[in-house]
């Protein structure tokens, strides 16, 4: 099973896409987990992003595709995966799919998980509390918004013309939502 989760920042993605690929035991990508990585590693690619992650911008292109093109590579990928956070540009979308055919490799489908902005808003002010993260404070996380309504959101309809987006809503308790889910992955 090949997968991309698509949602706006709070929407429950990470932790969503880390149950379905239990449920389906694939690999779990997050590309946000992997840039942090970076970042507490402080190697070259850490301290590039950490620029671009601090002030809710997104790290360039170029620089998630090396990422992506290296890591989709490896072994734990030929049986699936799910990938968290990428793409999130349709630059990124293209240069995945140009990766994707040289592996040989197809998209099942792209779970695109919504949520009111309200909602999103406010739980991303709670997680800021315990989550450490940098960037989950009020005036960044509007800013990530912003960014993904810009660049991310038009993902949906570039994925709606290849026939491969399952729209899902976001609210309610965490076991509702996978069933959801999966519901639509049968
Ligand atoms: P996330 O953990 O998915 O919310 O990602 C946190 C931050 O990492 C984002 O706000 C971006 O700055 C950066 N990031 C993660 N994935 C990507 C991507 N595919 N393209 C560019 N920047 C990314």
């Amino acid at each position: 099973m090949y997968l991309i989760f698509i949602g706006p920042p709070g929407v429950g993605k990470g932790t969503q896409a880390k149950r379905i690929c239990d449920h389906f035991s694939i690999v779990h990508l997050s590309t946000g987990v992997i840039l942090r990585d970076e970042i507490s590693n402080n190697s070259p690619v850490g301290k590039s992003a950490k620029t671009f992650i601090d002030v809710g911008q997104l790290v360039p292109d170029d620089v998630l595709l090396k990422m992506m093109s290296g890591r989709l590579a490896q072994n734990d990928c030929n049986n699936g995966f799910c990938l968290d956070g990428f793409p999130r540009t349709i630059t990124q979308a293209e240069g995945l799919e140009r990766i994707l055919t040289n592996l040989n490799q197809s998209l099942d489908a792209v779970v695109s998980i919504v949520a009111d902005e309200e909602e999103l808003i406010n739980r991303l002010v709670l997680r800021g509390s315990t989550s450490g993260r940098t960037d989950d404070t009020p005036e960044i996380i509007r800013q990530r918004l912003r960014v993904y309504r810009r660049q991310t959101e038009p993902l949906i309809e570039f994925y709606e013309q290849q026939n491969l987006i399952k729209a899902v809503e976001g609210v309610g308790k965490i076991t509702e939502i996978t069933e959801r889910i999966l519901n639509t992955l049968v």
